[in-house]
């Protein structure tokens, strides 16, 4: 073991996290856990991850569901490619390897949704296997500790280097925590040097600038509200790819002009109110206005298909997996119904 490794461990007995619900040696815990904090923060998971996991609480269970169910349990979290993925790799763990939990980070990174580094932080935690990990916590102690900086092909060579060099070959588990706790908790954007157990041989002068990001651009779309007293709001489901895809949502258009032909084109008729105040959802690249309208004394299309894509909803949970700011904008207006 390095001095590094060495310094980081202690550092982790004392200050790191060692009670988090998923540290169990469990795989299924552990993937669940992993692929849930991919882009999220732990405090943000803590709930969702006991709800998923008292909903499938085996790979099984979840192989098992249908697509609508996981979304559901998914629903509120984002990034519902992972719920997506994380139910495929369920089926395949089921047909490749009979419900088996593969040992290896490379058997894991053939799956949907796993990539290099979330796969050695499986192996690493459920089976204790060396494998190095380079999360985005980990690589900005590295890259600060190691004064390299850069996204190109070099540096993320170099840096899994040296995040390959630094993982002892005993200790992965506590070690794996350990540096992404570092990260996490010390090493933050602003870091906090003099907690450091690292600060010895770091090259970090404190003068990394903050990449400047320019402003989100910005995307609107017109959302339908069609409220039928006796059946509720009208849902339709998303195309399986793309934003929120497989999750139900409201008819929609780009723009206001054209959001009746959208609701017509579903065999409803009926009255278009006025567009209520937008709602703002932030993405990754780029922020989403919601201008709901209300379309109510629906005069024809009361009995609109049910099943298949479309499907009237009068509350309840958990209720179908919706993206959260559709999920706050039906409850409203179920709410003022
Ligand atoms: S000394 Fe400071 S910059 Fe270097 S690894 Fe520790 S917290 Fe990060």
């Amino acid at each position: 073991m390095d001095h590094f490794s060495a310094k980081v461990l202690a550092w982790y007995r004392d200050h790191g996290r060692h009670d988090l619900p998923w540290q169990i040696p469990d795989p299924y815990a552990r993937w669940l856990a992993e692929v849930m904090l991919q882009q999220t923060t732990v405090s943000a998971v803590v709930p969702y991850y006991h709800r998923f996991l008292s909903a499938f609480p085996s790979v099984q269970a979840l192989a098992q569901a249908s697509l609508d169910e996981v979304l559901a349990s998914w629903s509120g979290l984002g990034y519902y490619a992972r719920a997506r993925n994380l139910h495929a790799a369920a089926r395949l763990l089921m047909e490749r390897h009979a419900g088996v939990f593969p040992r290896t980070a490379d058997e894991w990174a053939a799956l949907p949704g796993i990539g290099p580094s979330t796969a050695a932080a499986i192996v690493a935690f459920a089976f204790d296997v060396q494998a190095a990990i380079l999360d985005a916590n980990v690589r900005r102690v590295l890259s600060r500790y190691h004064g390299v900086a850069g996204r190109d092909a070099k540096t993320e060579r170099l840096l899994w280097g040296h995040a390959r060099a630094h993982t002892p070959a005993d200790q992965v588990a506590a070690y794996t925590q350990a540096i992404m706790d570092l990260g996490a908790l010390v090493c933050r954007k602003t870091p906090d040097c003099s907690a450091c157990p690292l600060a010895d041989g770091c090259s970090f002068d404190g003068e990394e600038a903050p990449p400047r990001r320019p402003p989100k651009p910005e995307r609107a779309v017109y959302m339908a509200v069609i409220v039928e007293p006796e059946r509720g709001i009208l849902l339709v489901r998303r195309p399986p790819r793309g934003i929120w895809g497989g999750l139900w949502s409201l008819p929609e258009s780009a723009a206001l002009a054209s959001l009746p032909a959208a609701v017509q084109a579903l065999g409803i008729e009926g009255d278009m109110g006025e567009p209520h105040p937008p709602l703002w959802h932030v993405f990754t690249h780029f922020r989403l206005s919601i201008t709901p309208v209300r379309v109510g004394r629906v005069s024809r299309g009361h009995g609109v298909a049910e099943g298949g894509d479309a499907m009237w909803y009068k509350g309840g949970t958990p209720g179908p997996g919706m993206p959260a700011p559709v999920r706050r904008l039906v409850n409203q207006f179920l709410e003022a119904s």
